[in-house]
């Protein structure tokens, strides 16, 4: 390692994300402490990173399971483009849901009252869905740019 080197003397980008994950020992974690705390570039870097984190954490928290979000997080890359492949499998299912419940609504005897109110149900889940796959899709791009980053 470069843990013999001065705080000043080389950037930590390459620590930096291990030190937001908590993967480094006690020294490098002084290292990249010290480091950003002269270095405006580092402390940038890891300021983006930790914001980055905590955007991709909250957002896989509330969909997966604690521990897969653990099991994933090294690789979040992977990770976001398989959950845009379920969501996208999950959207084909609800137009096709749509189109069968609208058809239900409208060939069934129900009251106008009751038809409304599935219709609000329905809309209600999709739009929480779309609101959700469109999170994920800003959360990829976000993805790619930190890959450039790191
Ligand atoms: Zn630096």
């Amino acid at each position: 390692m470069v843990n013999e080197k001065r705080p000043l003397e080389k950037h930590v980008g390459e620590l930096l994300s291990g030190f937001i994950d908590g993967e480094l020992t006690q020294q490098q974690r002084q290292w990249v402490t010290l480091h950003c705390d002269e270095c405006d570039e580092c402390r940038q870097d890891l300021a983006r990173l930790q914001a980055l984190r905590e955007r991709i954490g909250n957002a896989r928290l509330s969909e997966v399971g604690e521990d897969q979000w653990r099991e994933n997080m090294n690789d979040p890359i992977v990770q976001s483009s398989r959950s845009i492949g379920w969501l996208l499998i999950i959207a084909g299912m609800l137009v096709i849901a749509g189109i069968g419940l609208f058809a239900f609504i409208f060939g069934s005897d129900l009251s106008i009252g009751e038809k409304l109110l599935m219709i609000a149900v329905y809309g209600g889940l999709a739009s929480l869905f779309f609101s959700v796959l469109r999170q994920r899709l800003i959360e990829r791009k976000t993805d790619k740019y930190k890959d450039v980053e790191i």
